[in-house]
């Protein structure tokens, strides 16, 4: 088994217990490819999920819409917000009972494909994951989510 060294940040964000392999999709989602100075821990080992990945982002503090988005991805994630080296917020991912202008509906005959109309998802199940348009009504599983 590989060790990995984990960095302290002075100022930022840590995103820990995202799920082995979906670090890279949350940066995406994100859009942090570009920003700040990121370190990515891939495939650490977890007792509570086997495998994790842990995401620190320098100097940038996530709010909570941005955490919505995550939480499509990685729901179990924490958030810890880093301030002058230390921890001074450290909150769970709670998906939100409904998703708005986050998730792009699949349907091609949607008014929200067609129009620009702001998207809607009502979540119907958290695990595993089911999103209803509050338009068309179309189901989407966390497979077919594609994000905004
Ligand atoms: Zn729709």
């Amino acid at each position: 088994m590989k060790t990995y060294k984990v960095y302290a940040i002075k100022d930022g964000t840590v995103i820990d217990h995202v799920p082995a392999t979906k670090a890279l999709k949350v940066i995406d989602i994100l859009g942090l490819e570009n920003e700040g100075i990121l370190t990515i821990g891939i495939g650490f080992s977890s007792e509570k999920m086997g495998r994790k990945d842990i995401i620190k982002i320098e100097n940038k503090y996530l709010e909570k819409e941005e955490t919505d988005k995550i939480s499509l991805i990685a729901p179990l994630a924490t958030i810890n917000i880093i301030k002058n080296g230390k921890l001074v917020e450290k909150r769970k991912i709670e998906l939100p009972d409904e998703y708005i202008n986050i998730v792009k509906c699949p349907n091609p005959n949607c008014i929200t494909s067609k129009e620009h109309v702001i998207s809607r998802f009502k979540v119907i199940n958290r695990t595993p994951l089911i999103l209803r348009c509050h338009y068309c009504e179309r189901i989407i599983t966390e497979d077919e989510v594609e994000i905004l």
